[in-house]
């Protein structure tokens, strides 16, 4: 049973803070978001794409 849940992380635009995310790898990619930094609370919008078994994260200011 692989595990589909996956924690990819992105850096805070706004305070550079490490922010770790939740992603449900069965819900299928491209997986756009909003997620608000658990620092400095700014939003972002956010990307998950995945390429083979590696996720990537884009974040922007929304
Ligand atoms: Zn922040």
């Amino acid at each position: 049973m692989t595990d589909m849940l996956r924690h990819p992380h992105f850096t805070c635009q706004r305070c550079a803070s490490d922010n770790v995310l939740e992603v449900d790898v069965s819900e299928g990619f491209p997986q756009n978001f909003v997620w608000d930094c658990l620092r400095c609370c700014n939003p972002h919008d956010i990307t998950v794409r995945q390429d083979g078994d590696e996720l990537y994260v884009q974040a922007e200011l929304v």
